[in-house]
């Protein structure tokens, strides 16, 4: 079936054989929307809206301020991180809820860096990973000043050679798993491996990897690991992010960031910080209630399913919707930037074309939500949890009149909007 053309037939059939079919009941999307883009803002789970509609008129509205007690809103950063655990291949006691993936990070590679040997100071990365990731590496260089920590990023394939020659001097590995853009995976156990034959902690980005391909941090002895809620998970807008930190690590780690909500006892608002001896502290400030609230909900969906489910229809639906757009002869023009191999890359597809903005923007006026990634990335997402095999024959279908009508090149597809 490999080499024949693709029909609707084929997505139909798919369709029917998908075991995890009945998700798409748990959310609300819009009709006539086909939602290429649940890797930058997942759609809204039916749940999250009712979550949402509770925390605030009922917990908030009535029960006011008894509600840290009576709705365990003082517990919701543990109780999202335990069930965020599941899902990446941790045991309890080591995910929590809070603040934003750049804010974990600062935290992370700031208590990474300490508890590494102070001769080295070397945080390596990646040339093209996410901007913050790499921001927050130069600020901390800022602050801490060169002799404790310096950023050295360099392309994907030299990351192993950087680690055989200058191992010594690095403290710290990080690395985005799965690639926002091209969606490359990469070999997390290996590189992990390999950094702690060369004294070197790793810590793992997985925001385009939480909620859409299996993970094992226990078992790939991961040291530590952010993610984000608003993206395969679901969580809405600006949802908190999680940390994750290997438990033979948390007793050593003493993170900067000492709010009172790390503290091991907050309610004694004693004049000395005492860090929380558990994951706790890796809190700061308050939680936000309400976003925690919504992803707490959001979270339903992965209930039942287990994270290989979604990962047999991941591949299976990048793989169908690279078939397609290689049978078009209209489509000729847009190159695949992910790897060819489905098990090589995420739940996502990247495509160059120097008009990417402007299809991408052709899209969306028919219905078909994708993204564009500067400079010149068309980028589909493939959330397994809502799309069909059909859907995604449709979307092809209305690029490829997209293309042969040129209907791109119209001028108000090629305005620019403050977010892309
Ligand atoms: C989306 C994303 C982020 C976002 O960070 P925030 O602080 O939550 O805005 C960070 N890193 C990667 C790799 C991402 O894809």
């Amino acid at each position: 079936m490999q080499n024949e053309t693709l029909s609707r037939n084929d997505a139909q059939a798919l369709d029917k054989s998908d075991e995890i079919a009945h998700l798409i009941e748990m959310f609300e999307i819009p009709s006539g929307i086909i939602y290429l883009d649940g890797n930058s803002l997942g759609p809204l789970p039916i749940s999250a809206k009712k979550a949402a509609r509770d925390v605030v008129e009922k917990q908030w509205g009535e029960d006011l301020i008894t509600s840290w007690n009576k709705h365990a809103w003082i517990d919701l950063p543990t109780i999202v991180g335990t069930k965020i655990a599941k899902l990446i291949g941790a045991k309890e006691g080591q995910v929590i809820c809070c603040d934003s993936i750049s804010v974990n990070l600062f935290k992370l590679l700031a208590s990474a860096l300490s508890l590494n040997s102070s001769k080295r100071n070397i945080v390596l990365s990646q040339q093209d990973n996410f901007p913050t990731d790499l921001y927050m590496v130069e600020g901390l260089q800022q602050f801490l000043g060169e002799q404790r920590c310096q950023l050295l990023s360099c392309d994907a394939q030299d990351i192993e050679a950087q680690l055989e020659a200058r191992g010594h001097e690095i403290s710290v590995l990080m690395l985005t798993h799965v690639n926002f853009r091209s969606g490359f995976i990469h070999d997390m156990q290996t590189l992990t491996k390999l950094a702690h034959e060369k004294g070197v902690l790793v810590l793992w980005d997985l925001a385009h990897s939480a909620g859409a391909v299996p993970l094992e941090l226990d078992e790939c002895e991961v040291d530590f690991a952010v993610g984000c809620g608003y993206k395969y998970l679901n969580g809405g807008p600006g949802a908190p992010a999680f940390v994750y930190a290997a438990e033979k690590h948390i007793p050593h780690i003493s993170q900067p960031l000492t709010g009172w909500m790390g503290h091991a006892n907050p309610f004694t608002f004693d004049p000395n910080y005492k860090a929380d001896p558990g994951i706790k502290k890796f809190l700061s400030g308050t939680p936000s209630v309400i976003s925690m609230s919504v992803l707490n909900a959001a979270l339903d969906i992965f209930e039942n399913v287990n994270m290989q489910q979604i990962r047999e229809k991941s591949v299976a639906m990048t793989n169908f919707f690279q078939r397609l757009m290689a049978q078009s002869s209209s489509l000729k023009e847009l190159k695949l930037a992910s790897p060819e191999t489905p098990v090589n890359r995420g739940s996502q597809l990247a495509y160059t074309h120097p008009q990417a903005y402007a299809l991408c923007q052709a899209l969306i006026a028919q219905g078909v939500i994708a993204d564009f990634r500067a400079p010149d990335v068309l980028r589909f997402g493939f959330s397994p949890s809502f799309l069909s095999f059909e859907l995604l024959f449709d979307s092809v279908e209305k690029l490829k009149v997209i293309m042969q009508t040129e209907q791109y090149k119209l001028p108000e597809f090629n305005q620019k909007q403050a977010v892309t």
